[in-house]
């Protein structure tokens, strides 16, 4: 499949697990990827990769992502697909009974105030190509409760959700489509290390799971691929759940 011919994707967080991997995916269709993060090691190998380019921004920095976009859009043309998906999962962003301000507001910058900058700088470019697709990683838990907490990352999640629902709805007459994907637990490697310390904790979520597995992330990059691309042409404003079947499971297969 060649999905991405002579098209322009932007994706940030791409040093990551799933940012990598989607990276991979939308190249491999024909996409020229524009890696953005703050990894520079992660990112140049990401670009070393695909073909593409990497470009170091904190998408924190309202100045720096409005470069960005306009940036890809002089130097490449177009962006005809942006991936917002770099965020923050701290340790210290925990319940609510002990999750500090100043952790709350970190999290809050790094996972929603991002993507409302990244959507704010990539959607004038799509306004004048009349044509654009957005995607914004949300989570599961921006639909489940967890007792679990990360408490600043839900909100935010549940954020990024609203938000791009929104603007999915703002923008559909104009050639624009904004999903929200929301991955159920992926196997990176913190995640492994984690539970190959603790199989209880493990366990304490695998049951859940009605696939009875945690996903690679390259099934979330064919999910973004999916959507980012004109096979998802009437999928919009929508909560995209790759989760497993956590969100729709009551009783789970022993
Ligand atoms: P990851 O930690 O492997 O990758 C995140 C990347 O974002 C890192 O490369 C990091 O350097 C980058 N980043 C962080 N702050 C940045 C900033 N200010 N500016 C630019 N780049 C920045 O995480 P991942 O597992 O690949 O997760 C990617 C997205 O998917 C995140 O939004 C995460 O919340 C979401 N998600 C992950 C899971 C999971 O189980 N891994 C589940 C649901 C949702």
């Amino acid at each position: 499949m060649q999905r991405f011919q002579d098209r322009v994707a932007v994706i940030t967080g791409a040093a990551g697990g799933i940012g990598r991997a989607t990276a991979l995916r939308l190249s491999e269709e024909g996409a020229t990827v524009i890696a953005v993060d703050l990894d520079e090691e992660g990112g140049g190998s990401v670009a070393e990769a695909t073909g593409g380019a990497f470009i170091r921004a904190d998408v924190t920095d309202e100045a720096a992502v409005e470069a960005l976009f306009a940036r890809v859009r002089g130097e490449y043309g177009s962006v005809d697909a942006a991936f917002n998906n770099a965020g923050i999962s701290p340790p210290d962003d925990d319940s609510i009974l002990t999750t500090s301000l100043d952790t709350w507001r970190r999290v809050q910058e790094v996972n929603l105030t991002s993507v409302y900058l990244c959507c704010k700088y990539a959607l004038p470019h799509m306004r004048a190509q009349g044509k654009g697709a957005i995607v914004n990683t949300a989570s599961f838990v921006a639909t489940m409760g967890a007792a679990t907490s990360q408490v600043s990352y839900t909100a935010s999640k549940g954020g990024v959700l609203a938000l791009s629902r929104e603007l999915g709805v703002q923008f559909a007459r104009e050639g624009i489509r904004v999903n929200a994907l929301s991955p159920g637990p992926v196997d990176t490697p913190l995640l492994r290390e984690l539970f190959a310390k603790d199989p209880e904790r493990a366990a304490r979520r695998l049951v859940h799971v009605p696939l009875g597995r945690f996903a690679e992330a390259t099934e979330i990059a064919a999910a973004v691929a999916f959507l980012a691309s004109d096979d998802a042409s009437f999928v919009t404003a929508s909560n995209f759940l790759v989760d497993g079947g956590i969100s729709g499971a009551y009783v789970t297969p022993i």
